[in-house]
């Protein structure tokens, strides 16, 4: 499976710019989209899944136009949107029933092992019986992920993978999305938390503003922060100083003052050690380049 997305551009009615000249490859695996809140992670999810057109630009999924090829693409495709809401009055193990045979699944006993199957992987069986409008929060959260890969998509989409889940359903979940990424399937992960990109992310991208700032693999993108990552010992004015001029990224009482964690170039301060950059250090070094357009 390959996608390819050129020079994509979305600007809104209202004239707003939402995505700049996009362009990336995605290739099997599971792909990471990072980017803060209003970076354009859902106008493109939008675009990808056909529910939009871009203002300008091409996607092509293994070769065919995103555009032209409308009704093969979209069966290929599995998405789970940011607020995935129904309204119903089906049971649980209907409604995902339902959305088996519109994926495709038309033998009866196939949907029906299909459907316990998946009512299972998400924890749902003992609730089956449930109308899904009944459901809690967190149990609709997972209803969405099982008709979003009940027809066992090439293609899977999904915009904020952890929001209403609870730690442990977090877990199953990754779980279930890196089983499935050993098969020759796509799966992109749109977020704004950095712990959503997992360590079975091949390859990731930035986007900022409708830009992206960086596409590669999460120990490139951790490589490039090495020597811009400190552990500063300090109080006071010191402390109020650094607030102003570094991105803080945790800040720990120490002895006599804080033990502060930063991203910034040419720190000009005592007391600093140099520490290994993680995949958040990361992503705040980046979103400072970005907006700040300072050079590594
Ligand atoms: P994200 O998913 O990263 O939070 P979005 O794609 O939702 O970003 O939004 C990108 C930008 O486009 C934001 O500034 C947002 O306000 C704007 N935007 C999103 N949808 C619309 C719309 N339908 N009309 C006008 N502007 C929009």
């Amino acid at each position: 499976m390959k996608i390819r997305i050129e020079n994509l551009d979305k600007i809104y009615k209202n004239g707003k710019r939402a995505l700049f000249n996009v362009n990336l490859e995605i290739e099997n695996g599971m792909f990471g989209l990072l980017g803060p809140n209003g970076a354009g992670k859902s106008s493109l999810m939008r675009i990808l899944v056909t529910l939009m057109k871009p203002t300008d630009g091409v996607v092509s999924v293994n070769g065919f136009d995103l555009q032209k090829n409308r009704g093969e693409i979209r069966r290929m495709l599995g998405y789970l949107p940011q607020d995935f809401r129904f309204f119903t009055k089906l049971k649980t193990w209907e409604f995902l029933s339902y959305a088996a045979g519109l994926s495709g699944i038309s033998n009866k006993k196939e949907r029906s092992e299909k459907v316990d199957e998946w009512l299972d992987k998400v924890g749902l069986f003992d609730v089956r019986d449930r109308s899904a409008n009944k459901l809690s929060g967190g149990m609709k959260r997972r209803l969405g992920i099982a008709q979003a890969l009940i027809g066992d998509p090439q293609i899977i989409i999904v915009d904020e993978p952890t929001t209403g889940l609870d730690p442990e359903e977090r877990i199953r979940f990754r779980n279930i999305l890196s089983e499935l990424s050993q098969k020759d399937v796509i799966i992109i992960l749109s977020t704004h938390i950095v712990g959503d990109i997992s360590s079975v992310c091949k390859d990731l991208a930035l986007l900022n503003k409708g830009e992206v700032g960086f596409k590669g693999s999460p120990e490139e993108l951790i490589n490039k922060t090495k020597g811009h990552v400190w552990q500063v010992t300090t109080s006071g004015f010191e402390y109020e100083m650094l607030k102003e001029k570094y991105a803080i990224i945790s800040t720990i009482p120490a002895e006599d003052g804080w033990e502060v964690q930063l991203v910034g170039d040419k720190l000009d301060v005592k007391n600093k050690v140099e520490i290994e950059p993680n995949l958040e250090h990361a992503y705040v070094y980046f979103m400072e380049y970005l907006t700040n357009k300072n050079s590594f």
